[in-house]
């Protein structure tokens, strides 16, 4: 008899159970039903049972509805969003984290590496080893942290602990960010108690750059009528068209006014691996605070984001946690005590607004230790060159127009017919073209608009993805735009220079 209803044997059977089906999964074979929320919501929707259904039930329903309905986003062909599907090694760390590293507070094997692991991600996207940091749940808490170091910093500097003493004496917070700026950094600002009407929002020119000129006109008059300036937000690829901001300049113009200047570079920020695009990055060693999200580009399960700051000090005085009694012990100058459950953990309880967590970053030091800082690089470049082959597909062909030139792993384009000049009318065109290809199921981009127009967006992060599905995307596009009628035989086979 076991003590509890809930199994606490059987690991390796439940495992057994669900592996083929899992296996399966990761093949995405067979068609990829459409409405399938449909056929599985009215099984799945119950109450509340009062009484367990059991192991055996829960292991049927994972195995028939979670793992068979899954959303396929590691489908080679898939480059809809910033987010994948993990790989195989970084997706069973997690299960072994899951189940031996319980606390990240605690001394544990998954503990030490997770700190290794922020080290190594340190030293993979160039910050200098003197920068602190932590593992999040994700980009969106990664930029909350750097942006609370910086509402510390902008209190301290005038002479108040905002962590401590609340907002009062922040006369009108202001934080900077262009208009490509990720929606989360709304959300931040909000949650800080800053307002999201803080975000003061910078133009940016018909190739993305944020107008310099102006940020720093805003600041100085935001200084002047006694506003307070927290924050200057550098996006280190956007999640539109992947463009890396001036980071440099833009620090240049916010430490000249002792303003914090913190780089959004959840997807982007792994970018610097490719030499090609490297010295966009500028001088990372001198920027306040990094966000970058490992369940992004290193396809580690998502729930794990990174968020680093220059000064460690600022961070842990914004997220500082008071003491509480029942983790304090008197010393007892004894050494050793010979239980594992008295040795604290590595890594800094006041770099995280969590508190309880997993040790996310057991999954970092799997794909790390797997692939190697060579395998990052050659993925980063293979995909910023599935980006560059569909730009170059696109430059070829009379009836696709690219939208912005890619710098990273995104390609904005669209379907242009020569016979069709309304901005409405390709707009409407292009997005009944997308819903289209991605009905078809072997490409799947996503859509933003760039310079308010419509826009075909493959965004390549998917670890399994190829060239010759970059090719896919274009030949899928080209195919449906010529069955709606949108572009005539000639063009659908020309891919002459206009
Ligand atoms: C994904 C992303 C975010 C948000 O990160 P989450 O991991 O989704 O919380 C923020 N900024 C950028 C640039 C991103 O790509």
């Amino acid at each position: 008899m076991r003590p509890d209803i809930a199994a606490t044997d059987a690991l390796a059977d439940s495992l057994a159970r669900l592996l083929p089906a899992l296996e399966s999964f990761t093949r995405f074979e067979g068609a990829d039903p459409a409405a399938r929320r449909t056929l599985w919501r009215a099984a799945l929707d119950e109450p509340l049972p009062e009484a367990g259904a059991g192991r055996e039930a829960v292991l049927e329903t994972l195995r028939s509805y979670v793992i068979a309905n899954g959303l396929r986003i590691g489908a080679p062909g898939f480059s809809g969003w910033v987010t994948t599907m993990p790989t195989t090694v970084p997706a069973v760390a997690q299960l072994a984290g899951a189940i031996t590293a319980a606390q990240r507070w605690w001394a544990t094997p998954g503990n030490f590496l997770e700190v290794l692991a922020l080290r190594w991600l340190q030293r993979l996207v160039g910050l200098p080893d003197h920068f602190e940091g932590g593992f999040t749940s994700g980009g969106a808490t990664a930029n909350l942290v750097g942006l609370a170091a910086a509402r510390q910093h902008a209190g301290e500097r005038r002479g108040f602990d905002p962590s401590l003493d609340g907002l009062q004496r922040l006369v009108e917070p202001r934080v900077y960010a262009s208009t490509e700026v990720h929606h989360v950094v709304h959300r931040a600002c909000g949650v800080l108690g800053l307002g999201r009407r803080a975000l003061r929002m910078i133009p940016v020119d018909s190739s993305r750059t944020p107008d310099l000129d102006a940020l720093e006109r805003i600041l100085d008059e935001d200084l002047a009528a006694g506003r307070t300036p927290v924050a200057v937000v550098a996006s280190a690829g956007d999640v539109n068209t992947g463009a890396v901001e001036p980071i440099d300049a833009m620090r240049e113009i916010a430490h000249a006014r002792d303003v914090w200047l913190h780089v959004d570079g959840a997807y982007g920020g792994f970018g610097v691996l490719d030499p090609r695009v490297a010295p966009l990055y500028g001088d990372l060693s001198k920027i306040d605070s990094f966000a970058v999200d490992p369940h992004k580009w290193m396809a580690v399960p998502v729930g794990c984001g990174a968020g680093f700051v220059r000064d460690g000090g600022v961070l842990a005085r914004a997220l500082t946690l008071e003491p509480a009694a029942y983790v304090e012990m008197a010393p007892t100058g004894t050494g050793d005590l010979g239980s594992p459950f008295d040795e604290r953990g590595e890594g800094n309880p006041d770099f995280s607004v969590d508190h309880s967590a997993p040790a996310r970053g057991l999954t970092v030091w799997a794909a790390l230790k797997e692939i190697g800082a060579s395998g990052m690089r050659a993925r980063v470049v293979r995909h910023n060159d599935c980006a560059r082959r569909v730009a170059a597909r696109v430059r070829e062909h009379p009836a696709l127009e690219l939208l912005a030139e890619p710098i990273l792993s995104i390609c904005c384009f669209r379907v242009r017919p020569e016979d069709v000049s309304d901005e409405d009318t390709l707009d409407a065109l292009n997005e009944r073209i997308l819903l289209r290809v991605r009905a078809r199921g072997r490409a799947i981009p996503s859509h933003t608009r760039v310079n308010g127009r419509f826009a075909i967006r493959p965004c390549f992060i998917n670890p399994r993805t190829t060239l010759a599905d970059a090719d896919a995307t274009v030949d899928e596009v080209l195919a449906v735009a010529g069955e709606l009628g949108a572009i005539g035989e000639r063009a659908l086979r020309s891919e002459s220079p206009r």
